[in-house]
């Protein structure tokens, strides 16, 4: 358990959470700060702060139940659409330092969303960062 980790307090039951679902490795329950009614979080039982952190066999399981919980809160909530988020680091939004994946019922005109400020590559840039990640990767 993480030192003080409110995620870790809930897999524990030490302190409440609407659970909707769980398995052996994974628990899903409503985010107390909902971007959108049936806002649901998604979380390995055990800590782990971010996804670079996770082992691939835990990754999988909480990716196996992702098509399920999805269709769930798009059945319940009636909603038109859907976002998965997961975020890591201060950069990127993250407050609670334990792996959750965000699932947020999307309607057409319900504002939410970030800016999608796509740019382009200089000349040679996209070759050169293909050539470095395959080096990481292989
Ligand atoms: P992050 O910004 O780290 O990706 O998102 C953390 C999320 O956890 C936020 O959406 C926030 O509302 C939610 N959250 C924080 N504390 C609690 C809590 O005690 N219970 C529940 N159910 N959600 C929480
Ligand atoms: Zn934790």
């Amino acid at each position: 358990m993480g030192a003080d980790c409110i995620f870790c307090k809930i897999v524990a039951g030490v302190i409440p959470a609407a659970k909707v679902f769980e398995d052996k490795q994974t628990i899903a329950f409503l985010d107390i700060g909902p971007l959108a009614e049936g806002h649901l979080l998604l979380i390995p039982r055990a800590h782990y702060a971010q996804i670079t952190d996770l082992p691939a066999e835990l990754s999988a399981a909480m990716a196996a139940v992702l098509p399920r919980l999805a269709s769930a809160v798009l059945a319940v909530t009636g909603a038109a659409g859907l976002n998965i988020l997961q975020n890591n680091g201060r950069a990127a939004g993250q407050v609670v330092d334990h792996v959750h994946v965000h699932l947020i019922p999307r309607r057409e005109g319900d504002g939410l969303g970030f800016r999608w400020n796509a740019g382009s590559y200089a000349v040679g840039r996209a070759d050169e960062l293909t050539r470095r990640l395959r080096a990481v990767l292989s």
